[in-house]
């Protein structure tokens, strides 16, 4: 595997492909709105300069790494000679099988589709191609360059030889890779949505302030950070809609918190807003 297309300059389109490229693959990030693919640009040559002065990785690593980078509007050019697509955009399952549908023409044969979505079904969107065997879900965490996880979801159709590729690729990245059959939410997804959702319940309730939801769970259960920040760096609409397809496919227990629903209609999208649960400078 040597080229690596990411489809989707967002929040988690940009850490792939910081990761992809920083893992020698030749990486050509592609975004519809010009001005994600500028945002997705300074966040990655930020982000390499951060990492130079921590030690992390040397001025030649980087050098390296960002000229193995484009950055296209075309998806012909993320895809045509692409040896995976990893897709990272919305989770919206109309725009994602489109976008699968579309890279089944311009992909050459051998190429791996993956879906970088948090809780939709893989065997769903790789049925709208002609090689569903060929396509899986490469479930990564936010932000990329630190959560060490890739969840790896096979749907009904994805073959050992896909799923095998996308181990390689995910240890060329550094990352730790598990096989989940695919299953709404998958593993994390699933647990993590309920803790969020009900603790958005509870602040709704009056039960105790953001703060102290969160301060709760990090002293109290050793999480690294509290479900309500974590949220708002997610983004309060992406989560919104993890829960809305949870809630279609696993039913009552993950009707998402009407606080979530009345921030999202607000604008108060966490962290990228600059407002969520938290304020931010
Ligand atoms: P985001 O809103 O930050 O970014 C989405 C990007 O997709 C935007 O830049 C948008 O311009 C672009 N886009 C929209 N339509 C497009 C198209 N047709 N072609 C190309 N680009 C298009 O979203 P995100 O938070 O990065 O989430 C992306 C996916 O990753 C979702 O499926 C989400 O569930 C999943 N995910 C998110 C997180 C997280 O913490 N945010 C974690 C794991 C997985």
């Amino acid at each position: 595997m040597k080229q690596i297309g990411v489809v989707g300059a967002g929040t988690m389109g940009r850490g792939i492909c910081y990761e992809a490229a920083l893992a020698g693959f030749h990486t050509v990030l592609h975004d519809v709105d010009s001005s994600s693919l500028e945002n997705a640009r300074t966040y990655i040559e930020e982000l390499f300069e951060k990492n130079i002065k921590k030690n992390y990785i040397s001025a030649n690593q980087a050098a390296e790494s960002l000229e193995r980078i484009s950055y296209t509007t075309s998806l012909d050019e993320a895809g045509s000679e692409a040896d995976m697509v990893i897709e990272a955009v919305l989770e919206i399952m109309e725009l994602k099988t489109e976008i699968f549908q579309q890279l089944d023409e311009i992909t050459p044969s051998h190429t791996v589709l993956a879906t970088n979505t948090s809780t939709m079904s893989p065997t769903e969107i790789g049925a709208q191609t002609r090689r569903p065997d060929r396509c899986v879900a490469m479930h990564f965490f936010n932000p990329v360059h630190r959560m060490k996880l890739i969840e790896v979801v096979r749907g009904l159709e994805t073959s050992q030889e896909t799923v095998d590729k996308v181990f390689e690729a995910g240890r060329h990245m550094k990352k730790e890779c598990v096989t989940i059959n695919e299953f709404p939410g998958f593993a994390v997804s699933r647990m993590n949505c309920l803790i969020g959702n009900e603790a958005m319940n509870m602040v709704m309730e009056g039960v105790a302030t953001p703060e102290d939801i969160d301060k709760s769970m990090k002293l109290g259960l050793n999480h690294p950070m509290g479900p309500l920040e974590l949220a708002d760096l997610v983004g309060l609409d992406t989560r919104l809609r993890n829960m809305e397809y949870l809630y279609k496919t696993l039913g009552e227990k993950y009707r998402p918190c009407p606080l979530l629903v009345k921030y999202v209609k607000a604008g108060r999208l966490g962290r990228k807003t600059g407002r969520g649960f938290y304020q931010y400078s």
